[in-house]
């Protein structure tokens, strides 16, 4: 038990203080676990992901446009090397030999520039998935983005609330504070510290109302005989306990 002493009044007062301390420490405990903040936290997830596939997206469509451009310029080579192998065969003149080789020259490049026409006309399907994985993947990204700025507007209205509740508990607390001897809030704050933001408790039938532990032995005695401006901790777990006005334990 400690030695000091403080008038008894301030004692009993000294518990709303405490309520007054809990009640910010909830204030406090809420804005901190407010659901926003893990949605938050989920949705920049999500968005990391997104932004990751949309790279990836943007970088298969600039890959795919290259080949198309490939495509197109070999489409149009071979095409003009078979117009100008036509117009040689349509001019006429050329000897039994040259004819045959132009023929089959002509008949190659047919071939050749069908099958290019198949491989363009296969780029061009890729290319048109490709960009519609980068429009799906912008979109995805832009629904998520408009999610989270829901959440955060949530989250400041949320924790702007809680900061004018604090406010005013804080006013109240110090309001309540400032008259009490300065030695038990000291002692007081002291405790609190140490034991969970609980640095006083009333005492709860035969038992410290803080760590609720029954009052034995000897210690039972000395706070059954305790003045009443006795300032009595708990043997426990060192919290002030704070008794009501006449003597309730009897001796
Ligand atoms: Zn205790």
């Amino acid at each position: 038990m400690s030695a000091t002493s403080a008038p008894a009044a301030h004692q009993r007062r000294l518990l709303d203080v405490q309520a007054l301390d809990t009640r910010l420490a909830q204030i406090a405990h809420r804005a901190r676990s407010l659901p926003e903040h893990a949605a938050i936290a989920e949705l920049d997830r999500t968005e990391r992901t997104l932004r990751d596939e949309l790279t990836a997206a943007r970088t298969v469509a600039s890959d795919v446009e290259r080949e198309a451009v490939r495509a197109d310029t070999e489409v149009e080579q071979v095409r003009a090397r078979a117009e100008r192998t036509s117009a040689r065969l349509a001019a006429g003149g050329a000897a039994a030999k040259e004819l045959q080789q132009l023929l089959a020259e002509a008949e190659a490049l047919t071939r050749r520039l069908r099958s290019l026409e198949d491989a363009q006309l296969e780029v061009m399907e890729r290319q048109e998935a490709a960009a519609e994985a980068v429009e799906r993947a912008e979109e995805r990204a832009g629904a998520v983005a408009a999610d989270r700025a829901g959440l955060v507007a949530a989250r400041d209205t949320a924790l702007q609330a809680a900061r004018q509740e604090h406010e005013q508990v804080g006013a109240q607390r110090a309001g309540a504070v400032s008259s009490l001897d300065a030695g038990l809030v000291e002692l007081y704050e002291r405790v609190r510290a140490r034991q969970d933001g609980l640095g006083a408790a009333a005492l709860a039938g035969d038992a410290c109302g803080g760590c609720r532990m029954p009052l034995t032995g000897t210690f039972r005695s000395r706070v059954a005989s305790a003045g009443p401006d006795d300032v009595v901790q708990c043997e426990e777990c060192d919290r002030i306990i704070v008794r009501a006005g006449e003597p309730e334990l009897r001796r």
